[in-house]
């Protein structure tokens, strides 16, 4: 933990110019820097860095932040992390809480398992080209790969000796115990094992070596290959320990990152070898998992960098099936899944041998398929004769389109099913419903199936009430939270007209966002949206109803995402217009004013019918679940319910006066 002052002192050094300048050269343009995007391909610039706000934005892929989250962006650092950074940069002293003896017990172990890990890397290395055996084994095993000097030294693979002359194998163990290194960590990073007769055993010896990369670099565990056709296991990992969780790593993910991230695409592979072969054929934005299944943990580290993954398999049956697992998976986490399946007979790893980068690349562009496709095609032939096969399959896709998060994306496949599968659309939108409500996903889905039915009953009205505003008819909660808290950060400290049938009301933006939904205790759902009306109200009190709260608080709050959605809301119209955000004046001209006199109110009454149906809605959904005999709970649910009809009705009114 940093603590406030420090990091306020952070945040008042840092320069957002000179950081990003350290990563990309900027061209002043004005009163502004622009680039070419660094996280998105592009070859005219869209990138703006304003010194005077603080902020970079990117009206291309719409990043933006400060000069503390580009840091974390760019070098895919945790928010501690790049304030760190940032903080070193400008020689501030960042206190931190001390550790208690464990915690550095525990840091030191991790360092020291780090260090023999880092020994053992090279190690492995200098016994393949410096011994007859590691020449003879293990660099010929890579040359018959067609793996040149320069791959295998970029991603530090070695070779592991069996020596034959030593009947106890324990060469390694023998030499880092002659190098100082200490039996107990090379036992936990189990390079070691202990015989239990006494005496070492190199876990390893006899196969070519492979180190795991963290994210950062460090090597953090093995995976050696067995070269003798005997009965040992074909690869071995280095066990589960405080530096390495196999779950939480993907092979090459350090010598991939930054091309995943530049290509916004990642292919996912089976094998390390695989990767290290499409690496040196160029294609860079290449992980595997570590010989498991892949892993939701997995996932999530890819979609750090990106939400678009290719599976990309053997056309075996093996392969076949390991994609079918993954895609669920990918799309659980709401990113975007493509399966690409090798002609039969080949994997990724000799498909790379004999051809070239562009022939890859087209073949992974022309085969890509997304998962409905993918699953339709492998059983087509047995569809097309067996009705039973078919309804068998539909539910199978449904299966998946259940698990989407995001219910644009969710309506978009179910087209897509009814098309190829050749049924009623309405079919699958009831099925995948029926299914949401099951178990498995039951808070989420039946949230989802509330939405839908709200939607098409009291919405309709208010949507039909309130057409005229531009942007606030049929968003959703999260939307108008997004444009109330635009309204209140823009233009709080604004006092406007509003025209309620004849009478013109005078009313201060922020007191009236603040008066009309905390007056009955309606607050936002959405994190970053509370976090940054929470720092207006915090500042506006110091300032006083009608000054400005200047933008670099909200810029500049100690809340990454917050702070990021604040830098998205106070830049957004921009490209198309000059609008007031880059101008440097603040004054909203006249006919301005009297637009957002109108919206405004219109926004803040949607949103309050709208949190009110979600109270009353979640209420019934309370009183469904009442025991019978429970009288007082029936007693006071029906009068909080009451309570809201009340004010509902209210609200129909205003919206009734707004539009006259
Ligand atoms: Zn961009």
């Amino acid at each position: 933990m940093i603590d406030r002052a420090t990091v306020d002192r952070i945040y008042a050094a840092a320069n957002v110019v000179e950081v990003v300048s350290d990563f990309v050269s900027l061209k002043k343009k004005g009163v502004n820097y622009m680039a070419c995007c660094p996280f998105h391909n592009e070859k005219t610039p869209s990138f703006v860095v304003s010194p005077a706000k603080g902020l970079y934005k990117c009206f291309g892929c719409g990043k933006g932040g400060n000069a503390v989250t580009f840091v974390m962006e760019h070098e895919r650092l945790t928010y501690v992390e790049a304030l760190k950074w940032v903080a070193k940069k400008y020689g501030i002293e960042v206190e931190e809480r001390e550790e208690t003896p464990e915690e550095k017990q525990r840091n030191d172990d991790r360092e020291s398992m780090m260090v023999v890990n880092s020994w053992a890397s090279d190690y492995f290395a200098k016994q393949m080209y410096e011994t007859d055996e590691g020449l003879s084994v293990g660099r010929s095993y890579f040359a018959s790969r067609g793996l040149s000097d320069a791959t295998i030294k970029r991603f530090g693979l070695g070779y592991c000796s069996e020596s034959r002359a030593s009947r106890d194998k324990d060469t390694m163990t023998q030499d880092a115990l002659r190098a100082g290194y200490k039996e107990h960590y090379l036992v936990d990073t189990g390079l070691t094992i202990k015989r239990e007769t006494g005496g070492y055993y190199d876990r390893f010896c006899g196969r070519v070596m492979f180190p795991i990369h963290s994210i950062s670099g460090r090597v953090v565990a093995f995976s050696g290959r067995a070269l003798a056709s005997d009965n040992r296991a074909k690869y071995l990992n280095s066990p589960e320990s405080i530096v390495y969780s196999k779950s939480h790593n993907l092979y090459g993910i350090y010598f991939a990152k930054s091309a995943i991230a530049r290509e916004n695409h990642c292919i996912l592979v089976e094998g390390n070898i695989d990767v290290v072969q499409l690496h040196q054929k160029g294609i860079e934005n290449v992980v595997a998992p570590l010989g498991t299944a892949l892993t939701v943990e997995q996932v999530r580290l890819i979609a750090r960098f990106t939400p678009n993954i290719t599976l990309l398999f053997d056309g075996d049956k093996a392969g076949v099936k390991a994609a079918l697992k993954g895609v669920d998976l990918v799309l659980k986490e709401g990113l975007n899944v493509r399966v690409v399946v090798l002609p039969e007979g080949e994997d990724p790893d000799s498909y790379a041998r004999s051809h070239t980068a562009d022939q890859i690349r087209a073949y992974v562009e022309e085969n890509q398929r997304d998962f409905i496709s993918f699953k339709s095609s492998l059983y087509a032939r047995e569809v097309e004769r067996d009705p039973i096969r078919k309804g068998e399959l539909i539910e199978d896709i449904v299966g998946s389109i259940v698990l989407i998060p995001n219910k644009i994306q969710r309506s978009v496949f179910i087209k897509e099913c009814a098309k190829i599968m050749d049924v009623d659309e309405q079919l699958i939108v009831s099925e995948v419903v029926r299914r949401s409500v099951g178990a498995q996903y039951g808070a989420e889905a039946r949230e989802f199936v509330a939405r839908e039915q709200a939607r098409q009953s009291r919405e309709e009205v208010a949507k039909e009430a309130l057409t005229r505003g531009p942007h606030t008819a049929g968003s959703s909660m999260i939307e108008l939270e997004r444009e109330i808290t635009g309204y209140l950060i823009k233009y709080g400290h604004l006092t406007l007209d509003y025209r309620e049938g004849r009478e013109t009301v005078h009313f201060n933006v922020a007191e009236s966002i603040f008066d009309s939904l905390e007056g009955d205790e309606i607050y936002f759902r959405d994190e970053r949206y509370r976090a940054l009306v929470a720092c207006y109200k915090e500042h506006n009190q110091e300032l006083g109803v009608g000054v400005k709260v200047p933008e670099h608080y909200f810029i500049e709050l100690d809340n990454p995402e917050a702070s990021s959605a604040a830098v998205d809301i106070l830049t957004e119209g921009d490209n198309h217009k000059q609008s007031v955000i880059w101008k440097e004046h603040d004054i909203a001209s006249e006919s301005e004013e009297e637009r957002l006199g109108k919206i405004i109110p219109k926004a803040i009454i949607l949103y309050k019918s709208k949190a009110i149906e979600a109270i009353i809605s979640t209420l019934n959904e309370e009183l469904a679940a009442l025991p019978e005999d429970d009288d007082a709970g029936l007693a006071r649910i029906l009068e909080a319910i009451a309570m809201l009809n009340n004010e509902r009705n209210k609200i129909a009114k205003q919206i009734a006066r707004n539009i006259l």
